[in-house]
């Protein structure tokens, strides 16, 4: 089992596969990850610049052919309420809400650097957490969570007149993650919805998605579920379905985590021999 990673000194020191997370790959240079890194990581390690750069992420997400927010090229283009997310803001920190063309000129003047301007999709956020096992050729839904975003999460326990004197600026900065079941009738969906977004991952880079990734949505009051972004990697919002999730426990019958997910198909691909079809 363990033969190939002893022979295999080149790319692996030490016989590790590194699980990478959001950190690691802010924190790390995408260029020395690609290149340099010479550790073997679980999952698409080329997927990751389409997921960090705003304008690759949105070629992904239309090619997928799935339903997103419309975006506006220029402020006067603005017909809808929308949120603005500058290129630099991490984590929802320095988004902002505008009505029109002149609240965005009232409330842009802290604005440096790109930024996207998207139609603020009304509804309820959900996170979905996917599997793809390129072993079994199968989509798995892991779990959903929802995340608890401050200040925006506060905002409905303050009356809307008491909300006008305050001066609030919505922020979206996530400071913890709900667990979600989500209304059965709506799988179909969330399964279609994955696998356009799996199938257009095989287009932009040969090996496509590998094992853990979130999709980002908004599922609204025609209970339309519309995605506005895609984390090609595990995510912090598996995090409350240690040791297991009901959806993982429905499919196998014991407990499942994301991590144990991860473990057993790096078991499945040593014992197959085919750990390059689930490392890059
Ligand atoms: P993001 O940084 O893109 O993950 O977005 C942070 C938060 O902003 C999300 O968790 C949502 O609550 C909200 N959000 C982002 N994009 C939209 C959108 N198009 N419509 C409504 N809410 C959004």
């Amino acid at each position: 089992m363990g033969s190939f990673l002893r022979e295999d000194k080149e790319h692996l020191r030490g016989d590790v596969i590194m699980v990478p997370h959001g950190s690691f790959i802010s924190y790390l240079s995408l260029d020395f990850l690609e290149n340099d890194f010479g550790t073997r990581l679980f999952g698409n390690k080329y997927l990751f610049k389409w997921e960090s750069d705003r304008d690759l992420e949105k070629e992904w997400l239309e090619g997928s052919k799935i339903r997103i927010p419309m975006s506006f090229d220029s402020p006067e283009d603005i017909d809808r309420p929308v949120i603005v997310k500058s290129f630099g803001a991490k984590g929802g920190m320095g988004y902002f809400l505008a009505n029109d063309t002149e609240d965005f000129e009232r409330k842009s003047s802290g604005l440096s650097g790109g930024y996207q301007i998207q139609e603020y999709v009304m509804g309820v956020p959900m996170y979905f957490h996917f599997f793809f096992s390129p072993l079994n050729d199968e989509l798995e839904l892991l779990s959903v969570d929802r995340r608890y975003e401050s200040n925006v999460d506060s905002m409905g326990r303050i009356p809307a007149r008491d909300q006008e004197h305050m001066g609030i600026n919505p922020s979206y900065t996530v400071v913890g993650n709900f667990p979600i079941v989500i209304r059965e009738s709506l799988l179909g969906q969330v399964f279609d919805i994955g696998e356009k977004v799996v199938r257009e991952s095989r287009r932009i880079s040969e090996m496509g998605l590998i094992g853990p990734f979130c999709l980002e949505t908004i599922c609204t009051s025609e209970l339309d579920i519309v995605t506005f972004e895609i984390s090609a990697r595990i995510v912090a919002g598996t995090n409350p379905f240690m040791p297991s999730s009901p959806y993982t426990y429905a499919k196998y019958g014991k407990d499942i985590s994301c991590g144990r997910r991860i473990a057993m198909e790096v078991r499945d691909a040593l014992s197959t021999d085919s750990i390059e079809e689930v490392t890059t």
